[in-house]
This record gives C-alpha cells, sequence and structure tokens, in this order.
C-alpha cells in the first residue's frame, strides 16, 4: 500500500497551495488504505470527505510535496477523531468501593484484561482489588479468573455454584465493602453473538451496582463486527469507554477508527498480548500510524515544519539585532515562550537573559500575563506596534481600555519592550549573535 500511495505521490510534485486535484488523488489512496485496514464504508467515506475540504487550498510547507502534505493532514485528522477527551487511562474510581463492570462477546478477552487491569490498579495506583466472575455458564470460566487473581496478587470472590448473576454481583458489593476494596471488578459472561438473555442479564447487573465504569472489551481483529458490537452494548446497557484486544497481532486498527467515529465511545485501554502486563493506555497516533502505515511521511512533514518555524524565528533574530525590535516582533515572542513553558522557563535558555528571568520573576510574571501583554499588543495599530515610541498619553488610554486593562500595564509593557531592545542591541554590536541566534533555534 505505502509503494502504492508514494507512486501516486511523487507525481504530486508542484509546490504552492494543495489544489482540489491534488488532495482528490491522493485521497482516493487514502480511502483504500481505510478500507484496507478494515475501516467500515460510510466511516471511511465520511472521513475522506471531511479532510478533502479540510486540505484543499491548505498551503504546502516548503520542501515536502502536496501528496506528503496530504498525509500529514489526514494523519492529524485520524488523530482528532480517535482522541478521546482527557486522559483514556483514568479510570473512575473515587468513593471506594468503585464498580467496573466489563462486559463483551465471548472469547473477547474480558477475563483477561479483568486481571489486566486489576494488576495495573494494584502496582500503579496502589489500589485495593477484587474481582467477581459472573460466568455461570462456564465453570471453567470462574476458575480462570481465580488462577488469575492468585498469578497477580488480586483477591476474588469466593466462588458459590448456582447463584444468577446478578447475586453474585450484590455479594461482591456486599464483600467490597467489608474488606475495604477500592475496587471491585465484574467480569460477565459473553455469547458468540448478542442477544437478549444476555443484554438483560448485564443491565439487571448494572442496575443493581451502578458501575462507574462500564468497559466493553472487543477483539480488535474483528473489524465491522466490532462496531456493530459497541453500538449495541452501548445501546443496552450504556458503556464508559472500551479495550480493543490483541492489538498485538496485525490486524490495521480500523477497527478502532469506526468505533470511535460511530459511537463516539473513548478508546481506553489496548491489550497487546497473553501476558498480564500486556495492556497499554490507548494512544490516538500509534493507531492513526498503524492504518496509514506512512509514519515516515508524517515524521517528515513535521520536520520540516519545524524548519519552518526555526527560520522564522532566525529572521527574527536578525531584525532584532539591528535594533529593529517591534511590537509585534514581541507579540511573537511572547506566543512563543508560552508554547515554550512560559517565559522563565525561555528567558533560562537564553544567554545573557539570566537576570531578566529573575526580574520577569520578581514580578509575578506568568502566562496569564502573557495572554494580557498579548491583548494590549493587538489593540495597538499597525504603526504604532511597528514603532512604539509614537504613542500619546490619549492613545496609550485607548490601548488599555480596549483590552481591559490600565495605562499602567501597558507602561510596564512598554517598558519591557525597550529594556528586550536594548539587550539584543547590545548583544548584536558584541557580536554574540551568534550565540543567541543557536538558543533561540
Ligand atoms: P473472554 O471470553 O472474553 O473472557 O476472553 P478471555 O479473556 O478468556 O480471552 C480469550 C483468549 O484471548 C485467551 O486465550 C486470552 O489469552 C486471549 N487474549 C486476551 N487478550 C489478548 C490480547 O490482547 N492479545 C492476545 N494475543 N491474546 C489475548
Ligand atoms: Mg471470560
Amino acid at each position: 500500500l505505502s509503494e502504492r500511495l508514494s507512486g501516486v505521490f511523487d507525481r504530486l510534485t508542484k509546490q504552492g497551495a494543495l489544489s482540489e486535484d491534488d488532495v482528490k488523488t491522493a485521497l482516493r489512496e487514502v480511502r483504500v488504505a481505510l478500507l484496507e485496514a478494515d475501516v467500515s464504508l460510510p466511516v471511511a467515506r465520511d472521513f475522506v470527505k471531511r479532510v478533502q475540504d479540510q486540505a484543499t487550498g491548505q498551503a504546502v510547507t516548503k520542501s515536502v510535496t502536496p501528496g506528503q502534505q496530504v498525509v500529514k493532514i489526514v494523519h492529524d485528522a485520524m488523530v482528532a477523531t480517535l482522541q478521546g477527551e482527557g486522559d483514556p487511562g483514568a479510570l473512575k474510581i473515587d468513593n471506594p468501593p468503585a464498580p467496573i463492570l466489563m462486559v463483551g462477546l465471548q472469547g473477547s478477552g474480558k477475563t483477561t484484561t479483568t486481571g489486566k487491569l486489576a494488576k495495573r490498579l494494584k502496582d500503579k495506583e496502589g489500589k485495593k482489588v477484587l474481582m467477581a466472575s459472573l460466568d455461570v455458564y462456564r465453570p471453567a470460566a470462574m476458575d480462570q479468573l481465580a488462577v488469575l487473581g492468585t498469578q497477580i496478587g488480586v483477591d476474588t470472590l469466593p466462588i458459590v455454584p448456582g447463584q444468577k448473576p446478578v447475586d453474585i454481583a450484590k455479594r461482591a458489593k456486599q464483600q467490597a465493602l467489608l474488606g475495604g476494596y477500592d475496587v471491585y471488578m465484574l467480569d460477565t459472561a459473553g455469547r458468540l453473538h448478542i442477544d437478549e438473555t444476555l443484554m438483560g442479564e448485564v443491565e439487571e447487573v448494572r442496575n443493581v451496582v451502578e458501575p462507574r465504569e462500564t468497559l466493553l472489551v472487543v477483539d480488535g481483529l474483528t473489524g465491522q463486527v466490532a462496531v456493530e458490537v459497541a453500538e449495541e452494548f452501548d445501546a443496552k446497557v450504556g458503556i464508559s469507554g472500551v479495550v480493543l484486544t490483541r492489538m498485538d497481532g496485525d490486524g490495521r486498527g480500523g477497527a478502532a477508527f469506526s468505533m470511535r467515529a460511530v459511537t463516539g465511545k473513548p478508546i481506553r485501554f489496548v491489550g497487546l498480548g497473553e501476558k498480564m502486563d500486556a495492556i497499554e493506555t490507548f494512544e490516538p497516533e500509534r493507531i492513526a500510524g498503524r492504518i496509514l502505515g506512512m509514519g515516515d511521511i508524517v515524521a517528515l512533514v513535521e520536520k520540516a515544519q519545524e524548519t519552518i518555524e526555526a527560520e522564522q524565528a532566525e529572521r527574527m533574530m536578525k531584525r532584532m539585532m539591528k535594533g529593529q525590535f517591534n511590537m509585534n516582533d514581541l507579540k511573537m515572542q511572547l506566543e512563543q515562550m508560552q508554547q515554550m513553558g512560559g517565559m522563565q522557563g525561555m528567558m533560562q535558555m537564553m544567554p545573557g537573559m539570566g537576570k531578566m528571568a529573575k526580574q520577569v520573576e520578581e514580578a509575578g510574571f506568568d502566562d496569564k500575563v502573557i495572554l494580557r501583554q498579548v491583548a494590549l499588543i493587538q489593540s495597538m495599530t499597525k504603526k504604532e506596534r511597528a514603532n512604539p515610541a509614537l504613542l500619546q498619553a490619549s492613545r496609550k488610554k485607548r490601548i488599555a481600555a480596549g483590552a481591559g486593562q490600565e495605562v499602567s500595564d501597558l507602561n510596564k509593557l512598554l517598558k519591557m519592550h525597550r529594556q528586550m531592545a536594548d539587550v539584543m542591541k547590545k548583544m548584536g554590536k558584541m557580536g554574540k549573535g551568534k550565540m543567541l541566534k543557536q538558543a533561540m533555534a
């Protein structure tokens, strides 16, 4: 696939903005890649359409081809689709004992995942965990969980033959309360296909324990089926997230993508083998890379974009050295600083600026201040930005008011600008420009 794609992309070598044709040609292949990775047809179609609108007309980064640019755009859009809100690995387990309900089809990896997550909670978060099997149809399933429990050092609810799943769930809740457990995990039975009995049973259990998390375990190798299973379980019992198992196999992760696109439910973990520590929190970049299979190109475009940013910074530096440091430069600088861990972090990295960093610190300079300063600069006119010395008292009042601040705030900003410009000019004269430039790059 990669070969076919690069073939297409080699042909798209003209520079400039992405034309509709460039984008269409590249996306035709992307669509094939998605389908080959088992992404469902409607999802692939929607996605391609969305990216097409988004990509057309976008500027092509210098030194990459339009095709490569499209790949990067596709990759980023894919990551955005896959990404849920918040930290996927953070399970809601406050208010002990917190129930976690594990659901899914038989053989999807529920029991294994229950053990993996229990071990993770115990080892990483120091939680006291209780596991209970509600699989009354296969006596071996209960033993399987008990064996896992012994192996990973996590307690399991004693087995009482003849109990219904909902009764076992009640017993687990009771035991978790009495035993001072932080979490109790309920490993439910699964069928080969979704059926009413299964769903009814899961619903009943859900109503009794009111789980903090209901995790659907699905086999990552089952493309389209996984999506249907997710929709069904979500409609009937409501799921809070998905665990994709068997992602150590050669499946391409299309299921993850379709499932996320269709149900909007976050993917929380991926299972990467049979061993009890073969589980990781979900990383959208990885799956996107797997589906698209074009990690090299993505990295290449990122590198090219970084280079351009560095070039911009260098150009700005040169002007600064000549004492042409104006408010636009300051604004750009402030915005960059914010991205790079605030003013202090940045100043500390620049030789000769250590002293200023101290002043900045003393002045209680934080990221909020940076935003306020940017707002002040934004309310200046173009001319004023280019030459702040022009500012008269009446204009100062207006600008401060426009940014919702005091004139004294503006004066502080102007003073800072003057100081910075002075320092830079001096450094330029002293020929330390190179050093500073390196520090900036
Ligand atoms: P359940 O019926 O849903 O409880 O499924 P099990 O937990 O019993 O798992 C069924 C089989 O899949 C077992 O042989 C597990 O070892 C295996 N399995 C589960 N998760 C993974 C995984 O992430 N990768 C691989 N390779 N095998 C897994
Ligand atoms: Mg099981």
